[in-house]
């Protein structure tokens, strides 16, 4: 499948609104990107993680024959009436080793747990409620035919729908897709997105760095968010502020990567030098979301690649990345759109805040299953990214947020972490 090209303009939001709300910007974002890469065909146990890219329907029913749900004795469910003493035929039904024979109505058969019900057979009464001697197997009242046994076909029949395009494997679809007959399935290539740096400041973990040099904590941060949104990551390095050594990176990345994520330089200003190669390329969408901690994203598509320029600083990038490109990547990755759950949890926190735009705090559950936020809402504090194991998100609304008020707590795990 050749790959399909996004509008350039895709991400052009409404124009003469000042500040946008955050669930406009992500319902744009669901309404104008369409998926970015092709198909191809894999064994289903070989797709875990991989997005489905056509529905998977039952091939085979689950289970393919009635069989018995427990060790016990079976027998035709019709006759049961108060104390019960049945004689055993000769024999046994096992999984995969079935009963050939009938059993006579009135007789039990030996029969274990998965093994197909011998005609005859459409009732189990469990072994722990008999009394069993050589010849016959006694048990009390109370036993409702059908009992123990599972019906052909009741999980799914054959044609039903088992897994539909658009959904992530997990370790439990595929054993799904597998019981009913799935070899291989059709998903979507995984996208591969590159991940660049920018700006003069920045440098490499090591001794003897000036002060005035910023170390690149995005990188590692927004490749690693990448690899675990089961995309492949192309490390693109740093780049200088500086437009045509930018412009050359991304005529480059347009060559081998589906989505490019940058950080830095993406406001207004003289050294925003992303905002600049996309405005001059004609392809800038500048993002003014309301939102806490954000700043101007610069969204734009190059040579039909989809950019999103994040904020450089490291904890607008990263909260930047979980509401809007998160969303973004698993629309341009052919899965469904979803918006992350979120729990409404007692707040161990006061907050006051005003009217006009979303805030999203650092915050972690407390061992009492209240949720508590990080002790500075500084935007520079990247130790609170990584005390933090999701954010409370705080409505657009003003709000005077006091101890054990419910808030909405979305763990990292709603953004795919
Ligand atoms: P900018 O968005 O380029 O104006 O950068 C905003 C702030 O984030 C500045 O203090 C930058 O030094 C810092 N910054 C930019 N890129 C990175 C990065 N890759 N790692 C850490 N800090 C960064
Ligand atoms: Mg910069």
């Amino acid at each position: 499948m050749t790959k399909p090209k996004l509008r350039n303009d895709c991400f052009a939001l409404p124009q003469g609104v000042d500040w946008t709300p955050v669930d406009e910007a992500l319902d744009h974002l669901r309404d104008s990107l369409t998926t970015v890469v092709g198909t191809e065909k894999l064994l289903l146990s070989d797709a875990g993680r991989r997005i489905l890219a056509e529905d998977v329907i039952a091939q085979r029913a689950n289970p393919p024959a009635a069989n018995s749900a427990v060790d016990g004795y079976g027998f035709d469910g019709s006759m049961l009436d108060g104390d019960m003493t049945l004689p055993l035929v000769d024999g046994r039904a096992a999984a995969g080793v079935p009963y050939e024979g009938v059993v006579p109505k009135g007789s039990a058969l030996r029969i274990l747990t998965g093994a197909v019900l011998p005609d005859g057979v459409d009732t189990v009464v469990l072994e722990e409620d008999c009394l069993i001697t050589a010849e016959q197997v006694a048990f009390a009242a109370g036993l409702k035919p059908g009992a123990n046994a599972r019906r052909a076909g009741e999980d799914l029949a054959v044609g039903e729908l088992a897994l539909k395009a658009g959904q992530t494997l997990r370790p439990q679809d595929l054993a799904l897709g597998t019981a009913v007959g799935t070899r291989s399935v059709t998903v979507y290539r995984t996208l591969r997105i590159g991940v660049l740096s920018t700006g003069d400041e920045l440098a490499e973990p090591a001794a003897d760095v000036a002060a005035d040099k910023t170390f690149d904590a995005n990188r590692p941060m927004l490749l690693d968010l990448c690899r675990r949104w089961h995309c492949a990551a192309v490390d693109l390095g740093q780049a200088p502020d500086d437009r045509a050594a930018l412009k050359a990176i991304l005529d480059e990345a347009a060559q081998h990567c589906d989505v490019v994520l940058t950080s830095g330089g993406a406001s207004a200003g003289d050294e925003d030098h992303v905002s600049a190669v996309l405005k001059e390329a004609g392809a800038l969408s500048h993002w003014r979301i309301a939102l806490k901690p954000g700043r101007p994203l610069a969204l734009g598509v190059w040579q039909g690649m989809p950019i999103f320029g994040l904020p450089g600083n490291p904890v607008a990038a990263f909260v930047c990345s979980l509401v809007f490109a998160y969303p973004a990547i698993r629309q341009l990755s052919g899965a469904d759109w979803q918006a992350p759950q979120g729990f409404l949890l007692p707040a161990s926190f006061e907050k006051r805040k005003k009217q006009g735009r979303r805030e999203y705090l650092r915050a972690r559950l407390t061992g009492e299953g209240s949720v508590e936020v990080f002790r500075s809402e500084g935007s520079g504090r990247i130790s609170g990214l990584s005390w933090s194991d999701g954010l409370v998100e705080l409505p657009d609304g003003a709000a005077d947020i006091r101890n054990g008020d419910l808030v909405r707590y979305i763990p990292y795990a709603s953004f795919g972490l």
